[in-house]
């Protein structure tokens, strides 16, 4: 059966282990960034809903930024393409910078954005995702923080679409291909 616009996700993760992982990743941020400014950067659109939970979980005075970078389309693969489509407004020069991501899958889009952020001079450049993909990695790319290793099914919810829609999921779910 071809996957269908209705088929409804499995639940991979529920919404309370997400939130008290959640919890545990920021009490731990907040430890290693304790008397120091941060600037969260989310990138858009998958991390947007992670992104909101983990500033308001972490204990630092915070300044937010928002960067978009055009991966998916409505397809199942990565398409290694990238741009940036929405560049931040302020210098990253000697700011202490943690980058949200929602998934790191192939890594592709994580070491071009740290390579592009890089060269911005910041004083602090880590990484932090909610999945990450050990398996599916096809290049290096360091994840300092992440929430949860999956495997390589395709996810969705809080914050993560396929073709547009359960974006809106309080918990993760995963949709196969069509068998
Ligand atoms: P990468 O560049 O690491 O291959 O992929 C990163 C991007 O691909 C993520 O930011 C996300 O937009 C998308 N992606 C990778 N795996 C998944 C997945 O399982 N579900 C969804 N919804 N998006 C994914």
């Amino acid at each position: 059966m071809p996957m269908s616009e209705t088929m409804e996700p499995k639940i991979l993760i529920t919404e309370a282990k997400l939130q008290a992982r959640l919890t545990e990743l920021a009490n731990e941020i907040s430890r290693d960034f304790a008397g120091k400014e941060i600037t969260a950067v989310c990138v858009l659109k998958g991390s947007f809903i992670f992104f909101s939970d983990m500033i308001r979980k972490l204990d630092l005075p915070i300044a937010c930024e928002f960067l978009g970078v055009s991966s998916y389309g409505n397809k199942m693969v990565s398409s290694g393409e990238l741009k940036i489509t929405l560049d931040m407004n302020e210098p990253l020069e000697n700011k202490h910078v943690i980058v949200f991501e929602d998934i790191v899958d192939s890594g592709l889009t994580l070491s071009y954005i740290m390579s592009t952020l890089k060269a911005r001079k910041p004083a602090t450049l880590k990484s932090c995702t909610l999945l990450f993909k050990p398996d599916s990695l096809k290049v290096p790319v360091e994840v300092d923080y992440h929430g949860f290793k999956i495997g390589n099914e395709f996810v969705v919810g809080y914050g993560l679409d396929h073709a547009g829609k359960f974006r809106g999921l309080r918990h993760i779910g995963v949709i196969e291909h069509g068998h």
